[in-house]
């Protein structure tokens, strides 16, 4: 295994490669210089886990590093409640769950099984409204779709030619340092 994939970068993958590429080039820069409202918002909602103090629950872990050897991926949980044998992961707004996000929740799960914890459930919790939405556990052929896709981001090559969509750029934190579109972000 050449190196571990960050389960918090399989999301943008599915929305777009090549910001995975972009990530990787300005990680080490001012985040204001390209976080837009929602990643500032979504960044904002996990800071009590991240820093451990958003719950006073004895049977709760809170942002614990995970990593699967078999999948080659790594990441922190945000919350794992141990009597219900809970996997929860914390977002801010849910309009919609995005496949990418589903895949998110699938590679920590997998971390957790094979770090030797139970887990029994999986769930989102929407932070602005309050709501938990609860999540099927994967199944045999989910862990092999999910291994695929890890694949494929392990494969990925930028210098790949490949036409941006418009309508995504619009959306995308890197629009205005990406050199494959004149789009301006909606932020
Ligand atoms: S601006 Fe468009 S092409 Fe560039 S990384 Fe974002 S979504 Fe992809």
């Amino acid at each position: 295994m050449e190196y571990y994939i960050s389960i918090s970068t399989l999301n943008d993958f599915i929305f777009c490669p090549y910001s995975i590429y972009l990530h990787n080039v300005y990680m080490d820069t001012d985040e204001g210089m390209y976080q837009a409202t929602p990643q500032t918002k979504g960044k904002i909602a996990h800071e009590p886990v991240d820093s451990k103090t958003s719950s006073n629950r004895k049977d709760e872990i809170l942002s614990l590093p995970v990593l699967s050897e078999q999948l080659g991926v790594m990441g922190k949980i945000d919350v794992y409640r141990k009597k219900e044998k809970k996997l929860i992961e914390r977002k801010y707004q849910l309009k919609q769950i995005y496949q990418g996000q589903i895949y998110q929740l699938w590679a920590q799960y997998f971390c957790m099984v094979e770090m030797g914890y139970e887990v029994e459930k999986i769930a989102f919790y929407e932070i602005s409204t309050n709501k938990a939405i609860p999540i099927s556990l994967p199944t045999v052929e989910n862990k092999q779709e999910l291994m695929g896709f890890i694949q494929s981001f392990r494969e990925y090559n930028p210098a790949t030619p490949f036409v941006a969509n418009p309508n995504k750029c619009h959306h995308c934190i890197y629009c205005n340092l990406c050199d494959k579109t004149e789009e301006n972000n909606v932020y």
